[in-house]
């Protein structure tokens, strides 16, 4: 029997209609860049699956820009943006918009950061004070990796109207969980296939007509995506990425109840053995949280849960030094405690835990 799997965060398993797509796509050959008839049918397949990812994300199909996942996605938005002088950025940002901000910074660029509320919500009086005429972008991701918790992003986008700042959202976690949650006003969304049941390696930035012109590309290769990132598609990952989509579009209120229903068991158990959930429910996606254990050793407990159930850390620990995690300490969440903390994330497809053995590992690994 496999072990109860709680890391769909860091990637969810592949629905199978979409393993099924892509197993008859890997069956055919061509370019969709070709202009004969096995080009054009790749073609054609790759025009249907963007139709889906924009229909997930109220984007335009030819806004549309297939990348290898989130990671480029972010690259391509924050990088080579003409004329950027100061820009706001929350300090829960995933690995791969802090080190473009790094990188902004290096070159000069003014990069301050947002606070953010004891629950993990960029606190929205700050990104009013902290808004400058001269402010060239804006970078609030969707929803935590961390803590599975929603960002203000109507909100941010209601500050942001009538400012020429441009509205980055990672929507890493976001898309594919909730539908209508990006407003008209974001003008580049990254997402990524892995994180709602298509494959690892293919993702999209959706960027809006108006601001077409200021994103450069990082790869022009042979020009392919209308010269906006080159490179033969990938035909068989982009087909799973349009079918996760419109599995997202079909199935997503069936989906989170299941994971809603999954939730009440978790918090059942962390109430149990008195951890702290981090994050207010009502802003949580019923697919996640992280949670202080006081007193608990987080990698023990990753450790000895191993055939309980596979749960992340909240935190690195490296040679027995607890590597600091940025969205915690924004949080007020000390290193001390950082290292006691789990992230568990599931899915409607995740297999039930032994709750039971749960509450007896953590109750072992607790001070007496
Ligand atoms: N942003 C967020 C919020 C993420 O959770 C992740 C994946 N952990 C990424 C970006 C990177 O995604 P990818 O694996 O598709 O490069």
């Amino acid at each position: 029997m496999t072990v109860p799997y709680l890391d769909c965060n860091a990637s969810t398993p592949v629905d199978d209609v979409v393993r099924q797509r892509m197993g008859d796509v890997l069956q055919m050959t061509g370019n969709a860049s070709a202009s004969h008839a096995s080009g054009r049918a790749m073609a054609a397949l790759v025009d249907d699956a963007i139709d889906q990812v924009a229909a997930l994300t109220a984007f335009s199909s030819h806004e549309v820009v297939v990348t290898s996942g989130a990671t480029e996605a972010n690259a391509i938005a924050l990088r080579g943006l003409p004329d950027v002088q100061h820009v706001l950025v929350s300090p829960l940002e995933h690995a791969s918009v802090r080190q473009e901000m790094a990188a902004l910074q290096r070159s000069g660029v003014e990069v301050e950061e947002l606070r953010v509320d004891v629950h993990g919500r960029v606190r929205l009086d700050d990104l009013q004070q902290k808004l400058r005429p001269t402010t060239s972008l804006v970078s609030v991701m969707g929803a935590s990796n961390l803590t599975s918790v929603v960002q203000p992003i109507e909100d941010i986008a209601d500050v942001l109207d009538g400012h020429d700042a441009l509205f980055h959202v990672d929507g890493a976690q976001l898309v594919g969980k909730r539908v209508d949650a990006v407003p008209a006003r974001v003008d580049l969304l990254t997402l990524s296939a892995h994180k709602f049941f298509g494959p690892q390696g293919v993702g999209a930035l959706c960027i809006r007509d108006r601001v077409a012109d200021v994103v450069q590309p990082l790869v022009v290769g042979g020009g392919q995506q209308d010269g906006r990132r080159g490179g033969t598609l990938p035909v068989a990952l982009v087909v799973g990425m349009g079918e996760a989509s419109r599995q997202c579009l079909l199935q997503h209120v069936e989906r989170a109840e299941r994971c809603r229903a999954f939730g009440v068991d978790v918090l059942r158990a962390l109430d149990d053995v008195g951890a702290r959930v981090l994050g207010e429910a009502r802003h949580r996606l019923p697919h996640g949280l992280c949670a202080v254990f006081p007193g608990v050793e987080a990698e023990a407990a990753q450790m000895l849960l191993g055939s309980v159930c596979e749960v992340s850390l909240g935190s690195a620990c490296d040679a027995g030094q607890v590597t600091e995690s940025p969205a915690l300490t924004a949080m007020g969440i000390g290193l001390a405690q950082q290292a006691s903390v789990l992230r568990m994330s599931w899915c409607h497809l995740t297999d039930d835990v032994d709750w039971t053995r749960f509450v007896d590992v953590i109750r072992q690994l607790q001070p007496r």
